[in-house]
Formats: structure tokens, sequence, C-alpha cells
């Protein structure tokens, strides 16, 4: 999009936007892993582009060197890395200096983000009308709120439960992320293992122990009971399962 800015010289749009102010919202949509909240993100980012408008898309800790916003069903767009040192206020007005239209922001992974973060996400809303979609875990693998969850759910102007699409193995719905390092739960460490934030499934054949210097790390989803009990199934096909009781 090649749009031209409508005040090149000044802080662009904002000006503009006060004119007409149109009410914008902070908006977070919250759930466990697999909870299908990566689809929904595109899925609003699709439906808002349709309707003209310009839209920057926001994701944290993607390994790749493309960084993108991906979905188990297949869709993925790309991205812009953000960290916890990024300033969104400078982000977006960067994109406004160089003549490019933020109408809104599509969040991806933003249980990341600082609680100064999601104050910078209410700024843009509430001083320059830039809409917001936030989307992120609930909570971490010890059932506590990341920080940018809590202060997402303190400030938002909605906030949504995704409808639970993920089942634990016992059936029932699964609202709870377990972290499971080398087949067994563990409940403490650091909120974030770097490079392990995906949801990948165990793997399948590990044949002879050949376990490396790192241990095999991944998420699995729970209900609230099999979470306290720590049981991650019977069919439960990583390593260590035989460990379990
Ligand atoms: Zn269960």
């Amino acid at each position: 999009m090649s749009d031209p800015a409508p005040e090149p010289t000044s802080v662009p749009a904002a000006g503009g936007r006060r004119a007409a102010p149109a009410p914008a919202h902070l908006r977070f949509f919250h759930g466990p892993m697999d909870c299908g909240k990566s689809t929904l993100a595109l899925q609003v980012d699709h439906n808002q582009s349709r309707q003209g408008r310009s839209g920057l898309r926001l994701t944290q800790g993607d390994r790749s060197t493309a960084p993108q916003i991906s979905s188990r069903v297949g869709l993925s767009r790309t991205a812009v890395e953000v960290d916890a040192g990024t300033d969104l206020l400078l982000l977006v007005r960067s994109h406004w200096a160089e003549g490019r239209r933020v109408d809104y922001l599509i969040v991806d992974e933003a249980q990341f983000l600082t609680p100064a973060q999601v104050d910078q996400l209410a700024e843009l809303v509430d001083a320059s009308h830039v809409d917001v979609y936030a989307f992120g875990l609930t909570t971490d693998f010890r059932t506590r709120l990341f920080p940018g969850t809590q202060r997402l759910l303190e400030v938002a102007d909605d906030v949504q439960r995704v409808q639970v699409e993920v089942l634990c193995w016992c059936g029932l719905p699964g609202l709870l992320n377990a972290r499971v390092v080398d087949g067994a739960m563990a409940r403490e460490g650091a909120t974030v293992v770097v490079a392990d934030t995906a949801p990948t499934p165990a793997p399948q054949e590990t044949g002879p122990d050949e376990t490396g210097p790192r241990p095999e790390v991944h998420y699995q989803v729970l209900c609230r009971r099999h979470h306290v009990l720590g049981q991650l199934g019977p069919t439960a096909a990583g390593p260590g399962q035989l460990a379990l009781p």
C-alpha cells in the first residue's frame, strides 16, 4: 500500500484523527495454548484490511529470521518482531513518519509484553485512535498470570476468553498450560523458556537414549484437575513416560 501520508511534515495522522475522533479500543483475547488465538488474530487482521484499513502485526519470541504470526490451521503472515525493550509508541510513530498508515495493531504473544508496553498500547488507543487487538496466553505453566496478560486484563476496554477448542487428554476443556521437561511436569523455573514457547508435540520417536545436554521441553494443555495432579495422560509418548506413576 502506498497511500500518501496526510501530513508528512508533522506528526502524522494524529492531528487528523483527533479532528474526526472515531473511538478506538484496546481489545484483549486470551486463552490457553492451542485455543486458536493466532488463527483469530489473522482473521481479525483479514477483516480489518478488507475494510481498507492498514495494520501492523507484532509478535514476540519468533525464532525464525522472518518473523510471522502463524496458526495451526496453516495460515501465516509476516510480522514485526518486538522484545521487552521495544517502545511501541516509537515503533508506530516511525511508521507514520515514513508516510505509512497504521490504523490498527495486531499483537500476538501479548503475554510477553511488559506492563509498560501495555500502557503504551493504551496510549496509542486514547491519544491516536489506533485500534489494538492483543492475543495472548492467560497463565504460565505455574498457573499464574503473565505480567503482560495481567496488565491487559487491568486496562483493556474489552476482554474475551477465547472459546476453548483444546481438550485435556481426559476430554474436559483444557484451561492450563503444563511445561513438560524430559517427560515430567515441571512446576518450578523461569516464566519463559526462550525458544521453547511453541507448543510442539512431544517427539514421537527417540530411539535409544540420545539425550543431549539440553532437556527436551514442550507444553501440554491440561484441565485444572490434571494440572493439579500433574498427570500428563496414559498415552503421553514422550521420554520419561515409564517413570510416571
Ligand atoms: Zn484432564
